[in-house]
């Protein structure tokens, strides 16, 4: 594999305060060497080393590949007509999950391939290099295993849901179903996962039973990760804390307490505000978290019912203009926070020994990330040091 020199960097986020400007540990005029897939030299165009290959930028601007670490993107089928009705002033419930269900089990590994492979495309385009992708629209042990082995061809953050809802055929005896999301199905499915998850919500899964589906994958080796306080106040963020979740993800209706317990963990708060904008539901309150001081990142939640988006730009603009966070807040959630909610230290920030993953801009400076909303402003994608577009 030969080196590569972006060149001609004319605004470099590296998300590495020792590196630049704080926050985001800016350099102007700046250049990246990558080799064997990983960053090996950061620093002034001026003083770059000589490499194989060279990509000028033309002084646009570059930042690390954004991390989503929040997707659900094997499925099959269609809800645009529920989004149409919910427009129209029907209420977001989480029950149309059972649709994509319905279509998802009937559907071939071919199909749930290209539908994944085609959103998985349509992300990178935008600048997302690591994306973490859900099951949890088979809700049988075989549709559930068989999503995990899908998602897990495009991606190492692969995260068991069985507890997404409980489907039709155990309604009437949700212990039953409980029980086998802690059993045979998560046999079933922890080869294919690194993460287990639950939707902890009202509906949903309540407290006893997230705490069995997560400690239960915890035995299996999985990392627990949860759907919480999206729809209404709960016990999910409390619940994330006391197993050292990973991430909290929505964080939408939060107490003083729950901000309290984020802030004193080491559990990521992901907020997800394309399911705020496509349910037309009031926004986390993401100043608050930060000033309390809570790690918080963005993510996708790209599915096909509640946020079927699949643009980390998107969730940036929505994250400044509706969440009152900083651009510079706004991109460093995008991207070294989602790597925080992954728990992995060599993607998000473009210091010596990261994956060579970078994005650089049709635009200056990342301002325009939110100044330029709903524009194709990713002009190219570096992924593991080869360009992609
Ligand atoms: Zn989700």
């Amino acid at each position: 594999m030969l080196s590569l020199l972006v060149t001609n960097i004319g605004e470099l986020v590296t998300n590495d305060p020792a590196l630049g400007e704080p926050p985001l540990g800016v350099i102007r005029d700046a250049a990246v060497v990558l080799d064997a897939g990983r960053v090996a030299w950061v620093g002034p165009s001026a003083s770059a080393p000589a490499t194989d290959d060279a990509l000028d930028a033309g002084g646009a601007a570059a930042l690390p590949g954004f991390v989503d670490s929040h997707s659900h993107l094997v499925f099959a089928g269609d809800r645009a007509a529920e989004f149409a009705a919910r427009m129209a002033g029907e209420p977001y419930t989480g029950g149309g999950i059972r649709t994509t269900v319905a279509a998802t089990r009937s559907a071939s590994d071919s199909d749930l391939r290209a539908n994944a492979g085609r959103l998985h495309r349509e992300a990178m385009r935008q600048g997302t290099t690591t994306i973490e992708i859900k099951s949890g629209y088979g809700l049988s042990t075989a549709d559930e295993a068989r999503l995990l082995r899908i998602g897990s061809e495009f991606t190492d953050e692969t995260t068991y849901l069985g507890a997404h809802t409980v489907p039709a055929e155990f309604a009437d005896r949700r212990d039953d179903y409980v029980r086998l999301v802690c059993g045979d199905m998560l046999a079933a499915a922890a080869p294919f996962a690194r993460w287990v998850d639950v939707f902890c919500e009202r509906g949903a899964f309540d407290e006893d039973e997230s705490r069995a589906v997560l400690q239960a994958g915890v035995k299996a080796g999985l990392a627990p990760r949860i759907h919480a306080n999206q729809l209404g106040p709960g016990p999910g963020v409390r619940l994330a804390v006391e197993l050292d979740a990973a991430s909290a993800d929505h964080c939408t209706h939060l107490s003083p307490d729950d901000v309290a317990a984020l802030a004193e963990s080491s559990t990521v708060a992901t907020l997800l505000p394309g399911a705020e904008f496509s349910t037309r539901s009031p926004y986390p309150d993401a100043r608050r978290l930060l000033d309390s001081g809570v790690t918080v990142a963005l993510a996708t939640d790209c599915n096909p019912g509640s946020s079927y988006t699949s643009s980390m730009p998107f969730c940036i603009a929505l994250a400044v203009r509706e969440m009152r966070m900083t651009p510079a807040e706004a991109v460093w959630a995008a991207t070294a926070g989602g790597a925080r909610a992954l728990r992995r230290d060599v993607v998000g920030h473009l210091g010596s020994g990261a994956r060579g993953n970078l994005v650089i801009l049709d635009a200056p400076s990342h301002l325009h990330l939110a100044y330029r909303p709903g524009v194709p402003i990713v002009r190219h994608v570096l992924h593991n040091g080869v360009l992609l577009s």
